[in-house]
């Protein structure tokens, strides 16, 4: 469940209410999505299986950039790619600290 960016799906608001299939859990995602990135979802539109995983995909993970270029490239994640000063991933990690710490993690352990 960690995303190919680093994040830990698992902890993801959107992951644990479609995991749980309830829908207070979903408009609490929606209404603190929009508070924190402006978003507008219906609560309908928070369902979710995680980045990785074969299922739904919450649309705004399924078309990130870094997503698709990691699954390009056939990597796990982020942290086994050799272009450390790219550019997508450093705009994800800067709009969520969350992001940084993960991929610094997993830079850590792969070496790099
Ligand atoms: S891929 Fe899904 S579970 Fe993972 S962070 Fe994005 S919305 Fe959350
Ligand atoms: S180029 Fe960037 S987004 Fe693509 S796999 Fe490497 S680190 Fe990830």
């Amino acid at each position: 469940m960690i995303a190919y960016c680093g994040f830990s799906c698992l902890e993801c608001p959107a992951y644990i209410a479609t995991r749980a299939d309830d829908d207070k859990l979903r408009a609490d995602c929606a209404q603190r999505w929009a508070e924190e990135f402006q978003y507008n979802l219906r609560p309908d539109q928070i369902n979710c299986d995680g980045c990785r995983a074969e299922g739904r995909k919450f649309f705004v993970c399924k078309m990130c950039s870094v997503r698709k270029c990691a699954r390009e490239k056939a990597l796990d994640n982020c942290a086994l790619c050799g272009d450390l000063d790219c550019e997508k991933l450093a705009q994800l990690m800067s709009m969520f600290p969350n992001v940084r710490k993960a991929m610094q993690a997993l830079r850590q352990e792969a070496g790099k």
